[in-house]
């Protein structure tokens, strides 16, 4: 099935994606057969895919809302993409990640802003990883202790020591 695929909204859940409308998983059904309906909650249109998530079938038209453009699209996959890519290499530059993710993706409608706005959600996103500025110096200790063995805290690739 041409312009299908399986996309990442932004709260991390799979979303199917067919012909640039977004389908949100509602059950798998006792047949095996997973349902998913249009994510514009005044739309009934679904769809039905396989257990693998590859299409099966169609129902319905969409109403009530006009599809997405692929501009839009294209952002969210991109966006998406680049957010886990920054989860995954905690060291690696944001520009780096969307150039790598942009040659290896076919998105031919991704514009310069759009990179900006990319770039400005995986700083968002990496920000959030990061412990909240601390108030006081034992805070601030506690706070390094805390985080000691998470390997966002790796310096030149060592595990950060705290004194105790
Ligand atoms: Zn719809």
């Amino acid at each position: 099935m041409e312009n299908f695929k399986i996309i990442t909204s932004e709260r991390g859940k799979e979303l199917v994606l067919l012909n640039n409308d977004k389908y949100s998983y509602v059950r798998t059904r006792k047949d095996g057969l997973m349902k998913w309906k249009c994510s514009n909650n005044s739309c009934s249109a679904s769809l039905l895919t396989k257990i693998d998530k590859t299409f099966h079938s169609s129902n319905g038209k969409h109403v009530n809302h006009a599809s997405n453009n692929n501009e839009k699209i294209e952002r969210q996959i991109l966006r998406e993409n680049c957010k886990r890519k920054a989860e995954e290499n905690t060291s690696t530059r944001p520009l780096k990640i969307i150039r790598t993710e942009l040659l290896n993706s076919d998105l031919p409608n991704i514009m310069n802003n759009d990179i900006t706005s990319v770039r400005k959600a995986i700083y968002d996103k990496k920000r959030k990883q990061y412990p909240i500025y601390p108030t006081s110096l034992n805070e601030a200790i506690s706070q390094l202790k805390n985080i000691q063995n998470n390997d966002l805290c790796m310096f030149k690739s060592a595990q950060l020591e705290i004194c105790r």
